[in-house]
Protein backbone atom coordinates (compact mmCIF):
# COMPACT_ATOMS: atom_id res chain seq x y z
CA UNK A 1 0.00 0.00 0.00
CA UNK A 2 1.70 3.34 -1.08
CA UNK A 3 1.68 6.28 1.53
CA UNK A 4 0.77 9.32 -0.08
CA UNK A 5 1.75 12.66 1.71
CA UNK A 6 0.66 15.97 1.47
CA UNK A 7 2.16 19.58 2.07
CA UNK A 8 0.85 23.11 1.84
CA UNK A 9 3.89 25.59 1.32
CA UNK A 10 4.62 29.19 0.70
CA UNK A 11 2.09 31.34 1.18
CA UNK A 12 -1.78 30.34 2.19
CA UNK A 13 -4.58 30.49 -0.01
CA UNK A 14 -7.97 29.72 0.03
CA UNK A 15 -8.69 26.39 -1.00
CA UNK A 16 -5.92 24.96 -0.05
CA UNK A 17 -8.24 22.76 2.83
CA UNK A 18 -10.12 21.61 -0.38
CA UNK A 19 -6.83 20.38 -1.96
CA UNK A 20 -6.05 18.27 1.45
CA UNK A 21 -9.24 16.70 1.72
CA UNK A 22 -9.37 15.79 -1.76
CA UNK A 23 -6.18 14.03 -1.79
CA UNK A 24 -6.68 12.55 1.91
CA UNK A 25 -10.52 11.30 0.68
CA UNK A 26 -9.16 10.06 -2.83
CA UNK A 27 -5.86 8.35 -1.39
CA UNK A 28 -8.46 6.40 0.72
CA UNK A 29 -10.47 5.36 -1.87
CA UNK A 30 -7.83 4.37 -4.11
CA UNK A 31 -6.57 1.73 -1.45
CA UNK A 32 -3.87 3.66 -0.49
CA UNK A 33 -2.77 5.35 3.64
CA UNK A 34 -2.42 9.25 3.60
CA UNK A 35 -0.90 11.61 5.45
CA UNK A 36 -0.01 14.93 5.76
CA UNK A 37 3.02 17.12 6.70
CA UNK A 38 2.64 19.78 8.73
CA UNK A 39 4.38 23.45 8.64
CA UNK A 40 5.04 22.73 4.82
CA UNK A 41 9.28 21.69 4.66
CA UNK A 42 9.66 22.97 8.15
CA UNK A 43 7.55 20.06 9.02
CA UNK A 44 9.62 17.60 6.72
CA UNK A 45 12.42 18.68 8.83
CA UNK A 46 11.20 18.29 12.00
CA UNK A 47 9.62 14.71 11.46
CA UNK A 48 8.18 12.73 13.89
CA UNK A 49 4.44 14.10 15.21
CA UNK A 50 4.84 16.66 11.53
CA UNK A 51 4.13 13.63 9.81
CA UNK A 52 0.90 12.39 10.62
CA UNK A 53 -1.61 9.31 9.16
CA UNK A 54 -4.90 11.01 8.48
CA UNK A 55 -8.20 8.98 7.55
CA UNK A 56 -11.72 9.91 6.54
CA UNK A 57 -13.50 11.74 9.36
CA UNK A 58 -10.07 14.46 9.52
CA UNK A 59 -10.76 16.46 7.09
CA UNK A 60 -14.54 16.72 7.56
CA UNK A 61 -15.72 20.39 6.93
CA UNK A 62 -12.52 21.54 5.14
CA UNK A 63 -13.54 22.07 1.90
CA UNK A 64 -14.73 25.79 2.45
CA UNK A 65 -12.16 26.85 4.80
CA UNK A 66 -9.56 29.46 4.00
CA UNK A 67 -6.28 29.28 4.75
CA UNK A 68 -4.40 26.09 5.52
CA UNK A 69 -5.27 24.27 8.65
CA UNK A 70 -1.75 22.01 8.28
CA UNK A 71 0.14 24.77 8.44
CA UNK A 72 2.65 26.53 5.69
CA UNK A 73 5.97 28.22 5.93
CA UNK A 74 9.00 29.71 4.77
CA UNK A 75 12.13 27.12 5.10
CA UNK A 76 15.33 28.43 4.57
CA UNK A 77 17.07 25.11 5.49
CA UNK A 78 15.18 23.32 3.01
CA UNK A 79 16.80 25.37 0.07
CA UNK A 80 20.06 23.68 1.95
CA UNK A 81 21.31 20.15 0.96
CA UNK A 82 21.89 19.09 4.38
CA UNK A 83 18.53 20.22 5.25
CA UNK A 84 16.94 18.33 2.64
CA UNK A 85 19.30 15.19 3.56
CA UNK A 86 17.54 15.11 6.96
CA UNK A 87 14.09 15.73 5.58
CA UNK A 88 15.05 12.54 3.61
CA UNK A 89 15.53 10.52 6.38
CA UNK A 90 12.47 11.33 7.75
CA UNK A 91 10.53 10.45 5.04
CA UNK A 92 11.75 7.25 4.78
CA UNK A 93 11.60 6.78 8.45
CA UNK A 94 7.79 7.44 8.04
CA UNK A 95 7.75 5.23 5.29
CA UNK A 96 6.44 7.84 2.68
CA UNK A 97 6.52 6.85 -0.95
CA UNK A 98 5.13 9.88 -2.59
CA UNK A 99 4.45 13.66 -1.79
CA UNK A 100 1.97 16.09 -3.09
CA UNK A 101 3.12 19.92 -2.78
CA UNK A 102 0.45 22.58 -2.84
CA UNK A 103 2.08 25.89 -2.80
CA UNK A 104 3.53 28.56 -5.26
CA UNK A 105 6.91 28.17 -7.69
CA UNK A 106 9.40 28.56 -5.03
CA UNK A 107 7.75 25.66 -3.43
CA UNK A 108 7.24 23.62 -6.28
CA UNK A 109 11.15 24.32 -7.48
CA UNK A 110 12.25 22.69 -3.95
CA UNK A 111 9.75 19.76 -4.63
CA UNK A 112 11.30 18.99 -8.06
CA UNK A 113 14.79 19.52 -6.58
CA UNK A 114 14.50 17.10 -4.00
CA UNK A 115 13.13 14.66 -6.27
CA UNK A 116 16.36 15.25 -8.45
CA UNK A 117 18.60 14.68 -5.39
CA UNK A 118 16.59 11.49 -3.77
CA UNK A 119 18.78 8.92 -4.97
CA UNK A 120 21.96 10.34 -3.74
CA UNK A 121 20.25 11.66 -0.77
CA UNK A 122 19.84 7.75 -0.15
CA UNK A 123 22.85 7.01 -0.79
CA UNK A 124 23.87 9.23 1.52
CA UNK A 125 22.27 7.88 4.54
CA UNK A 126 22.99 4.28 3.85
CA UNK A 127 26.85 5.30 3.71
CA UNK A 128 26.30 7.40 6.95
CA UNK A 129 24.31 4.46 8.95
CA UNK A 130 21.31 6.66 9.00
CA UNK A 131 19.14 3.80 7.12
CA UNK A 132 19.36 0.65 6.33
CA UNK A 133 20.35 -0.36 2.80
CA UNK A 134 17.18 -2.33 2.02
CA UNK A 135 15.09 1.28 3.16
CA UNK A 136 16.97 2.44 0.47
CA UNK A 137 15.84 -0.36 -1.98
CA UNK A 138 12.18 0.25 -0.93
CA UNK A 139 12.41 3.88 -1.54
CA UNK A 140 14.16 4.02 -4.30
CA UNK A 141 12.13 6.92 -6.03
CA UNK A 142 9.93 10.19 -4.69
CA UNK A 143 6.95 10.64 -6.82
CA UNK A 144 6.13 14.12 -6.53
CA UNK A 145 3.36 15.72 -7.77
CA UNK A 146 2.42 19.70 -7.49
CA UNK A 147 -0.80 21.31 -6.95
CA UNK A 148 -0.86 24.89 -7.32
CA UNK A 149 -2.22 27.06 -4.13
CA UNK A 150 -1.68 30.74 -4.66
CA UNK A 151 -4.02 33.90 -4.61
CA UNK A 152 -1.16 35.53 -7.05
CA UNK A 153 -2.47 33.64 -10.01
CA UNK A 154 1.29 33.46 -11.05
CA UNK A 155 2.03 30.00 -12.67
CA UNK A 156 2.65 29.83 -16.14
CA UNK A 157 0.88 27.17 -17.65
CA UNK A 158 -2.50 26.89 -15.84
CA UNK A 159 -4.88 29.14 -16.37
CA UNK A 160 -5.90 29.51 -12.83
CA UNK A 161 -4.16 28.71 -9.59
CA UNK A 162 -6.49 27.77 -6.23
CA UNK A 163 -7.14 30.73 -4.73
CA UNK A 164 -7.07 33.65 -7.39
CA UNK A 165 -10.44 33.61 -7.55
CA UNK A 166 -11.72 33.92 -3.56
CA UNK A 167 -9.03 36.72 -3.47
CA UNK A 168 -10.33 38.43 -6.54
CA UNK A 169 -13.58 38.09 -4.54
CA UNK A 170 -12.39 39.71 -1.58
CA UNK A 171 -11.01 42.37 -3.56
CA UNK A 172 -14.10 43.14 -5.35
CA UNK A 173 -16.41 43.22 -1.90
CA UNK A 174 -13.68 45.71 -0.69
CA UNK A 175 -13.79 47.94 -3.60
CA UNK A 176 -17.73 47.76 -3.64
CA UNK A 177 -17.75 49.27 0.10
CA UNK A 178 -15.02 51.91 -0.62
CA UNK A 179 -17.40 52.66 -3.86
CA UNK A 180 -20.12 53.79 -1.76
CA UNK A 181 -18.14 56.26 0.31
CA UNK A 182 -16.09 57.18 -2.21
CA UNK A 183 -19.49 58.32 -4.18
CA UNK A 184 -20.80 60.10 -1.17
CA UNK A 185 -18.01 62.40 -0.34
CA UNK A 186 -17.21 62.45 -3.96
CA UNK A 187 -13.46 61.49 -3.35
CA UNK A 188 -10.84 59.12 -5.31
CA UNK A 189 -9.43 56.92 -3.59
CA UNK A 190 -6.13 54.73 -4.59
CA UNK A 191 -6.42 51.18 -3.60
CA UNK A 192 -3.49 48.81 -3.54
CA UNK A 193 -3.94 44.78 -3.77
CA UNK A 194 -1.58 42.32 -4.03
CA UNK A 195 -0.10 39.88 -6.87
CA UNK A 196 3.66 40.27 -6.35
CA UNK A 197 4.80 40.07 -10.15
CA UNK A 198 1.50 39.17 -11.42
CA UNK A 199 -0.41 41.91 -12.17
CA UNK A 200 -3.91 39.43 -12.66
CA UNK A 201 -5.66 40.02 -9.30
CA UNK A 202 -5.31 43.81 -10.21
CA UNK A 203 -6.68 43.75 -13.67
CA UNK A 204 -9.28 41.30 -12.62
CA UNK A 205 -10.30 43.26 -10.06
CA UNK A 206 -10.18 46.97 -11.84
CA UNK A 207 -12.63 45.03 -14.90
CA UNK A 208 -15.22 44.02 -12.03
CA UNK A 209 -15.07 46.65 -10.44
CA UNK A 210 -15.18 49.52 -13.71
CA UNK A 211 -12.41 50.86 -12.08
CA UNK A 212 -11.09 54.09 -13.68
CA UNK A 213 -7.18 53.17 -14.07
CA UNK A 214 -4.95 50.77 -12.77
CA UNK A 215 -0.99 50.09 -12.58
CA UNK A 216 0.40 46.70 -13.12
CA UNK A 217 3.70 45.10 -13.43
CA UNK A 218 3.23 43.82 -16.70
CA UNK A 219 2.13 47.19 -18.40
CA UNK A 220 4.93 50.03 -16.57
CA UNK A 221 3.62 53.08 -17.35
CA UNK A 222 6.63 55.46 -19.03
CA UNK A 223 8.79 56.97 -16.63
CA UNK A 224 8.84 60.48 -18.33
CA UNK A 225 5.19 60.68 -18.83
CA UNK A 226 3.87 59.22 -15.02
CA UNK A 227 0.75 59.46 -14.15
CA UNK A 228 -0.27 62.18 -18.02
CA UNK A 229 -2.63 58.94 -19.06
CA UNK A 230 -4.40 58.61 -15.94
CA UNK A 231 -4.81 62.43 -14.96
CA UNK A 232 -6.55 62.43 -18.75
CA UNK A 233 -8.73 59.61 -18.46
CA UNK A 234 -9.63 60.27 -15.09
CA UNK A 235 -10.55 64.40 -15.66
CA UNK A 236 -12.88 62.90 -18.53
CA UNK A 237 -14.60 60.61 -16.32
CA UNK A 238 -15.09 63.85 -13.73
CA UNK A 239 -16.09 65.92 -16.82
CA UNK A 240 -18.75 62.93 -17.80
CA UNK A 241 -20.26 63.78 -14.39
CA UNK A 242 -18.43 60.52 -12.54
CA UNK A 243 -18.36 61.74 -9.01
CA UNK A 244 -15.44 58.84 -7.79
CA UNK A 245 -12.37 57.79 -8.70
CA UNK A 246 -10.59 54.48 -8.09
CA UNK A 247 -7.22 53.72 -9.24
CA UNK A 248 -5.91 50.13 -8.60
CA UNK A 249 -2.70 49.81 -7.67
CA UNK A 250 -1.08 45.99 -7.83
CA UNK A 251 1.94 45.98 -5.46
CA UNK A 252 4.55 44.61 -7.84
CA UNK A 253 3.59 47.50 -10.39
CA UNK A 254 6.63 49.53 -12.12
CA UNK A 255 7.66 52.20 -14.26
CA UNK A 256 9.37 51.91 -17.24
CA UNK A 257 12.70 52.40 -15.59
CA UNK A 258 11.94 49.69 -13.36
CA UNK A 259 11.06 52.13 -10.15
CA UNK A 260 7.72 50.99 -7.88
CA UNK A 261 4.79 52.46 -8.51
CA UNK A 262 3.01 52.89 -5.06
CA UNK A 263 -0.34 53.73 -4.55
CA UNK A 264 1.35 56.96 -2.67
CA UNK A 265 2.99 58.06 -5.46
CA UNK A 266 -0.66 57.89 -7.66
CA UNK A 267 -2.25 59.52 -4.61
CA UNK A 268 0.17 62.48 -4.97
CA UNK A 269 -0.57 63.03 -8.52
CA UNK A 270 -4.15 63.18 -8.36
CA UNK A 271 -3.93 65.91 -5.50
CA UNK A 272 -1.59 67.78 -6.94
CA UNK A 273 -2.80 68.04 -10.58
CA UNK A 274 -6.38 67.52 -10.26
CA UNK A 275 -7.03 68.57 -7.25
CA UNK A 276 -8.99 65.37 -6.25
CA UNK A 277 -9.90 64.55 -2.64
CA UNK A 278 -7.79 61.34 -2.76
CA UNK A 279 -7.15 58.44 -0.13
CA UNK A 280 -4.89 55.38 -0.17
CA UNK A 281 -6.52 52.06 0.75
CA UNK A 282 -4.28 49.30 1.32
CA UNK A 283 -5.86 45.84 1.12
CA UNK A 284 -3.29 43.76 2.67
CA UNK A 285 -4.35 40.11 3.99
CA UNK A 286 -7.97 40.46 3.58
CA UNK A 287 -7.32 39.21 0.33
CA UNK A 288 -6.12 35.76 1.70
CA UNK A 289 -8.97 35.59 4.02
CA UNK A 290 -12.35 34.02 4.52
CA UNK A 291 -13.95 30.78 2.34
CA UNK A 292 -13.05 29.64 -0.68
CA UNK A 293 -15.34 30.50 -3.01
CA UNK A 294 -16.98 27.89 -4.91
CA UNK A 295 -14.49 28.09 -8.42
CA UNK A 296 -11.66 27.16 -5.94
CA UNK A 297 -13.87 24.65 -4.19
CA UNK A 298 -14.15 22.80 -7.12
CA UNK A 299 -10.82 23.83 -8.75
CA UNK A 300 -8.92 22.50 -5.59
CA UNK A 301 -10.97 19.21 -5.54
CA UNK A 302 -10.89 17.98 -9.10
CA UNK A 303 -6.97 18.75 -8.74
CA UNK A 304 -6.72 16.87 -5.67
CA UNK A 305 -8.11 13.94 -7.04
CA UNK A 306 -5.99 13.95 -10.11
CA UNK A 307 -3.04 15.01 -8.07
CA UNK A 308 -3.55 11.28 -6.60
CA UNK A 309 -4.09 9.69 -9.58
CA UNK A 310 -0.92 11.06 -11.61
CA UNK A 311 1.24 10.01 -8.26
CA UNK A 312 -0.29 6.14 -8.80
CA UNK A 313 -0.12 6.22 -12.75
CA UNK A 314 3.91 7.47 -12.49
CA UNK A 315 6.71 5.52 -13.61
CA UNK A 316 9.92 6.09 -12.92
CA UNK A 317 10.77 7.87 -16.13
CA UNK A 318 8.01 10.07 -16.03
CA UNK A 319 9.09 13.35 -15.25
CA UNK A 320 7.10 14.89 -11.59
CA UNK A 321 3.61 16.44 -13.12
CA UNK A 322 2.06 19.86 -12.31
CA UNK A 323 -1.92 19.84 -12.25
CA UNK A 324 -3.03 22.28 -14.37
CA UNK A 325 -6.31 23.74 -15.47
CA UNK A 326 -6.16 24.20 -19.81
CA UNK A 327 -9.47 25.77 -21.26
CA UNK A 328 -11.83 24.22 -18.51
CA UNK A 329 -10.47 20.62 -18.71
CA UNK A 330 -7.42 19.65 -15.45
CA UNK A 331 -4.47 18.50 -16.87
CA UNK A 332 -0.92 17.14 -16.33
CA UNK A 333 1.60 19.34 -17.36
CA UNK A 334 5.96 18.73 -16.54
CA UNK A 335 6.27 20.47 -12.86
CA UNK A 336 9.67 21.64 -14.24
CA UNK A 337 8.64 23.77 -17.40
CA UNK A 338 6.02 25.32 -16.13
CA UNK A 339 8.35 26.67 -13.11
CA UNK A 340 11.05 27.32 -15.74
CA UNK A 341 8.46 29.21 -17.80
CA UNK A 342 6.77 31.26 -14.28
CA UNK A 343 10.61 32.57 -13.81
CA UNK A 344 11.24 33.72 -16.92
CA UNK A 345 7.88 35.57 -17.03
CA UNK A 346 8.89 37.51 -13.83
CA UNK A 347 12.55 38.18 -15.57
CA UNK A 348 11.02 39.70 -18.68
CA UNK A 349 8.75 41.93 -16.76
CA UNK A 350 12.03 43.08 -14.28
CA UNK A 351 14.05 43.50 -17.84
CA UNK A 352 14.28 47.32 -18.89
CA UNK A 353 14.17 46.31 -22.73
CA UNK A 354 11.04 44.55 -22.03
CA UNK A 355 9.51 47.69 -19.86
CA UNK A 356 10.08 49.92 -22.32
CA UNK A 357 8.58 47.89 -24.90
CA UNK A 358 5.46 47.34 -22.75
CA UNK A 359 5.39 51.04 -21.94
CA UNK A 360 4.94 52.34 -25.73
CA UNK A 361 2.39 49.90 -26.62
CA UNK A 362 -1.63 49.93 -26.38
CA UNK A 363 -1.61 53.87 -24.82
CA UNK A 364 -5.06 54.01 -23.39
CA UNK A 365 -4.76 51.32 -21.42
CA UNK A 366 -7.95 52.00 -19.86
CA UNK A 367 -10.30 54.08 -21.63
P1 LIG B 1 4.15 32.06 -2.89
O1 LIG B 1 3.97 32.20 -4.38
O2 LIG B 1 2.88 32.14 -2.16
O3 LIG B 1 5.22 32.91 -2.30
P2 LIG B 1 6.08 29.97 -3.01
O4 LIG B 1 5.94 28.50 -2.95
O5 LIG B 1 6.61 30.54 -4.29
O6 LIG B 1 4.66 30.55 -2.64
P3 LIG B 1 8.56 30.51 -1.61
O7 LIG B 1 8.81 31.27 -0.35
O8 LIG B 1 9.26 30.94 -2.84
O9 LIG B 1 6.97 30.48 -1.79
O10 LIG B 1 8.95 28.97 -1.35
C1 LIG B 1 8.42 28.26 -0.25
C2 LIG B 1 9.46 27.29 0.28
O11 LIG B 1 9.84 26.36 -0.75
C3 LIG B 1 10.78 27.93 0.71
O12 LIG B 1 10.71 28.47 2.00
C4 LIG B 1 11.72 26.74 0.66
O13 LIG B 1 11.56 25.92 1.79
C5 LIG B 1 11.20 25.99 -0.57
N1 LIG B 1 11.99 26.37 -1.76
C6 LIG B 1 11.81 27.47 -2.55
N2 LIG B 1 12.74 27.51 -3.54
C7 LIG B 1 13.53 26.42 -3.35
C8 LIG B 1 14.69 25.88 -4.03
N3 LIG B 1 15.20 26.49 -5.11
N4 LIG B 1 15.23 24.74 -3.56
C9 LIG B 1 14.71 24.12 -2.49
N5 LIG B 1 13.64 24.58 -1.79
C10 LIG B 1 13.06 25.70 -2.22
Amino acid sequence: RKRIAVLTSGGDSQGMNAVVRAVIRTTISRGCEPYVIYEGYEGLLKGGDYIKRMYWDDVRGWLALGGTLIGTARCAEFKERAGRLRAAKNLVQAGIDAIIVCGGDGSLTGADVFRAEWPELLKELVNSKQIQPKDAENYKNLNICGVVGSIDNDMSSTDATIGAYSSLDRICEAVDYIDATAQSHSRAFVIEVMGRNCGWLALMAAIATGADYLFIPEKAPNAKEFGDKMCKIVARHRENGKRKTIVIVSEGAIDSDLKPVTANMVKDILVERLGLDTRVTTLGHVQRGGPAVAFDRLLATLQGVEAVDAILSLTPETASPLIALNENKICRKPLVDSVKMTKSVAEAINNKEFAKAMSLRDPEFIE
